[in-house]
């Protein structure tokens, strides 16, 4: 098993967007970042043989985690063919160094066609900074078919998170604070690392 410390190693070591998309706010969680919350779910016990979805998957960091932490199975649900294809890779490398167990599966589709039942569902969604209400919908889907979320936004979508929890009888179990590095990829931003205020926050169904 590895440490929370090598997970967030491994996970800095995968291969990122090619060109990450504006449109479709693309950008990777940060390495560590991404190995405090997957660590806090396994301490949790919401890692170890669970069916998970990693929504909005990206380059598929979160759910590849997921795996090495010990899932039973990973959905990875991804509107974009080419970050489908790079988190694929992504995992066949990993296998070549860690043993996986789990079972993985590559969804290319939005994440409103997904309608299976499962026990996790863990996300970076687009913040609804270029999409309007975007983030509602990852979350209206999630609500839909898990008892158990870990989702990060802006910390200033808090109050809307709060309603929407509450709308479908969940409660907000714990909110993790971070600051992203929302660096490099996206050339349009003036300074060269601008940090915003996000959370990781834990939701259950009452
Ligand atoms: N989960 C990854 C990527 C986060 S960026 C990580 O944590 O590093 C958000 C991702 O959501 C992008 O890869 C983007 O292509 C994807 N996305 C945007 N809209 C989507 C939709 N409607 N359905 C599925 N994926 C979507």
């Amino acid at each position: 098993m590895v440490s929370k410390k090598e997970l967030a190693i491994i996970l800095s070591r995968l291969k990122k967007f090619h060109k990450a998309s504006v449109k479709l706010e693309q950008y990777e969680t940060d390495s560590e970042i991404a190995s405090d919350v997957l660590w806090r779910a396994y301490m949790s016990g919401d890692i170890s043989d669970k069916v998970i979805v990693d929504f909005g998957s990206g380059t598929g960091l979160l759910g590849i985690g997921c795996l090495i932490l010990g899932a039973k199975k990973v959905y990875f649900v991804e509107i974009d063919k080419n970050a489908v294809n790079i988190a694929k890779n992504n995992l066949e490398e990993i296998k070549h160094f860690i043993k996986i167990k789990g079972k993985s599966d590559f969804i290319i589709s939005d994440v409103s066609d997904f309608n299976k039942r499962v026990d996790l569902v863990i996300q970076n969604p687009p913040f609804g900074t270029k999409q309007k209400h975007i983030d509602k919908k990852f979350l209206e889907k999630a609500f839909e078919i898990s008892n158990k979320i870990y989702s990060f936004h802006k910390v200033t979508s808090k109050g809307f998170i709060e309603a929407i929890t509450k709308d479908f009888s969940f409660i907000i179990s714990d909110i993790l604070y971070f600051r992203f590095p929302l660096k490099k990829t996206m050339d349009f931003h003036k300074k060269r690392v601008e940090k915003i205020e996000v959370g990781c926050w834990i939701l259950e169904k009452i």
